[in-house]
């Protein structure tokens, strides 16, 4: 059986529930969002497979997902995540839930059996309860593994907030280069959300080259005001982010970090530039001091930004990245004795 077979929308699960109940089989539900699938998965759910004659899984859809755990999160999609689950032969169908909780699905099909892996305890006593209303009954599996997806997210987190360690005679940094995104790295599109409107400006490549060769880490320091006003999502942030980074990244151009912020105007929070905020927390994350620290954008806003964190500041006008480059490289020679980030 293929694992697509096993995927029900609501509609064909009623029919399988019917089915399965007048063939007097003990049905269990279980849900979750199966993020990162990992040995805890497999083994709660062929254990919640013993304790019933059939398993259904019911999927949080993405939306959920990023509701109920974390908006950059899950890391991916719910048709593969689906689809994952549904390759496990414990399981015998799964289905999308939309909602955060069970509920509505568990008094929509009555399974007998709602199970519940061990990390999801928060969830229980509400759903719970109406299930032993209608006469069904919870069972609770504790996870023999440790690992967890948010655990493993975390760890790849740490791996990547590590740098590795530097190779005999590798040269150290000379500080930190703090870019804004949109109009000084790609082009200016509006509420951008779309990679395939990605587009590099030009000489940045080769002025990015030139900045790290001169032995200076790249990070980014963006407003993404369209995400809190609900033009765009993360997600699309991030996607076209991707997009970006896979282009820098082919010609050799290494972007430590990205910073932004997703606040709109209103919410007048501490990071949306001309606020200090992502600078001031950038400078901290890479031990680079004020004078090691070039902020580059194209607005008023990035200028005004770098000036109150006691940057130094280059702007990027219609010449383009190339010159802005040349500055910061011009600065640095004249700073003599430069301390080592
Ligand atoms: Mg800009």
């Amino acid at each position: 059986m293929y694992p697509g077979e096993k995927i029900l929308s609501l509609e064909q699960m009623d029919e399988w529930v019917a089915a399965e109940k007048a063939a007097g089989r003990r049905i269990g539900f279980t849900c979750g969002s199966f993020d990162l699938l990992h040995a805890g998965h497999v083994q709660y759910l062929g254990a919640a497979r013993d304790l019933c004659d059939r398993l259904m899984v019911a999927v949080n859809s993405d939306a959920s997902v990023g509701r109920y755990k974390n908006p950059l999160r899950p890391i991916v999609g719910e048709r593969e995540r689906m689809y994952v689950v549904a390759g496990l032969a414990a399981v015998d169908v799964v289905t999308l839930m939309e909602d955060d909780r069970p509920l509505a699905l568990l008094l929509r099909w009555k399974p007998d059996l709602y199970i519940k892996g061990g990390d999801y305890s928060e969830d229980g006593l509400r759903s719970a309860e109406a299930v032993r209303a209608y006469g069904g009954k919870v069972e609770v599996i504790r996870s023999r593994f440790e690992t967890s997806s948010s655990k493993l997210v975390e760890r790849i987190g740490a791996l990547n907030g590590h740098a590795e360690p530097e190779t005999a005679g590798a040269h150290s940094y000379n500080g930190l280069v703090l870019l804004d995104r949109d109009g000084t790295l790609i082009r200016n599109v509006p509420f951008l959300h779309d990679p395939a409107k990605m587009e590099l400006l030009p000489g940045v490549i080769d002025g990015l080259l030139k900045l790290q060769a001169a032995g200076l880490r790249l990070a980014i320091v963006s407003n993404q005001q369209g995400i809190g006003l609900g033009y765009y999502t993360v997600q699309d942030f991030i996607a076209v982010n991707q997009r970006m980074l896979r282009e820098l990244g082919a010609s050799g151009v290494r972007i430590s970090k990205i910073y932004f912020c997703p606040h709109s105007m209103a919410e007048q929070c501490s990071c949306r530039k001309p606020a200090t905020g992502m600078i001031m927390r950038a400078m901290q994350d890479f031990g680079a001091a004020q004078e090691q620290t070039f902020l580059v954008g194209d607005s008023d806003d990035d200028m005004q930004a770098g000036k109150d964190a006691g940057c130094e500041t280059v702007r990027v006008d219609e010449k383009g990245f190339g010159p802005a480059a040349e500055r910061i490289l011009a600065l640095l020679q004249r700073a003599s004795g430069n301390l080592k980030v």
